[in-house]
């Protein structure tokens, strides 16, 4: 009985054993930040790994006013524009006289080595040890229970978007038919669930008996700077949450084509077509009014997000429902103590408008 109990309880953790996903905001404005948004850079936690995507200038700024100086597993940079690499020299630097020791991998487009070259003299000697990978379309890097898969983004320089996907997950044991068909409980039970036949109480038991179809897994997609395209589509097909540059407003769809830019209602189109469960809209211009050009995109695709700064996106299995948007969740939740000695952010469409800059950007 007592085998029983600890079999069924080591049974019942393995299919509750729900690892956390979630995204959080640390840079949402586009090429000149803004009093109320830095430029590039997002923070995915999974279980127990922190993966940033791009980092903009001032991100380590946006981590100490909210979570702490989270020591991140892995950089993955999406191209080498100013807006989306400037914060890594500070960063590093302030890891190494933090005493960092783990050591960090960055992994980026052709070029990676390049831009390190160039950063050497600013960097300076570090204490702990960088990799840097550079990853062509397609270079799957692998980790236990998911892939970042790096696609092709369509900006003026090259540039990769990349998609974290969850492998697929075992399908739910049921107990009670397990019971009902006579398998004793114990190592009868891992061994169906490893997919193999074992013996029950009248005649052998097959997995498909007792185990579910297996599950699919999440997928969380960023596009960094990117015109509408194809490979982002294909990258986000079904995903829970496709986080895309909406530079510009509809009135300057030219103007995002040369430079390699989505307005919001083409990167609307995009997660329509890509049927996402959640569309974030980012790198939108301090130019524009933010709920406007939100509610232009949502009269594409409903299920659309304008995220600021600290906000947060939870992604729960699909079986257990939508993302969701917590507003100023890195702040609320902020571990460091550090958040609480700020003043409160100012928040969209309240108060403050944003200077608009003397020149829109061109081509970052
Ligand atoms: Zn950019
Ligand atoms: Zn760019």
């Amino acid at each position: 009985m007592r085998g029983g109990e600890r079999a069924r309880g080591s049974l019942g953790s393995r299919r509750l054993a729900a690892v956390d996903l979630s995204v959080t905001f640390l840079g949402t404005g586009g090429s000149v930040p803004s009093a109320r948004r830095s430029t590039a850079s997002v923070l995915v936690a999974r279980g127990g790994e922190r993966l940033m995507f791009d980092c903009g200038e001032g991100t380590q700024r946006q981590l100490q006013r909210s979570l702490g100086l989270v020591q991140v597993d892995e950089i993955y940079l999406t191209h080498f524009h100013a807006d989306h690499i400037l914060g890594l020299p500070g960063l590093l630097k302030t890891y190494d006289l933090t005493d960092r020791e783990v050591p960090l991998k960055i992994y980026g487009p052709h070029g990676l080595g390049d831009l390190f070259s160039i950063l050497k003299p600013i960097v300076g000697r570090l204490h702990f040890g960088v990799e840097l990978v550079e990853l062509a379309p397609g270079e799957a890097v692998a980790h236990d229970g998911y892939e970042i898969q790096p696609f092709e983004a369509a900006h003026s320089v090259r540039a990769n978007g990349y998609a974290l996907v969850e492998s697929q997950r075992p399908g739910r044991f049921d107990l009670e038919a397990a019971k009902r068909l006579g398998v004793p409980e114990g190592p009868a039970f891992a061994a169906l669930q490893r997919g193999e036949v074992v013996e029950g109480g009248s005649g052998p038991v097959r997995p498909q008996d007792v185990v579910g179809a297996s599950r699919p897994g999440r997928t969380v997609v960023l596009t960094g700077d990117t015109s509408p395209s194809p490979a982002t589509v294909a990258a986000a097909a079904d995903a829970e949450l496709l986080i895309h540059d909406a530079s510009f407003a509809e009135e300057e769809v030219q103007r995002a084509a040369e430079t390699g830019h989505s307005t919001v209602g083409q990167a609307a189109a995009v997660a329509r077509e890509a049927h996402v469960k959640m569309l974030a809209l980012v790198h939108i211009s301090s130019r524009y009014h933010v709920g406007k050009v939100l509610e232009e995109a949502q009269e594409v695709y409903e299920p659309t997000v304008a995220p600021k700064d600290f906000d947060v996106i939870e992604i729960p299995f699909p079986e257990r429902g939508y993302p969701e948007l917590i507003p100023n969740g890195a702040r609320d939740r902020g571990g460091s103590g550090t958040a609480s000695t700020e003043p409160p952010a100012v928040r969209e469409g309240e108060a403050v408008p944003e200077p608009p800059p003397a020149d829109p950007p061109r081509s970052s």
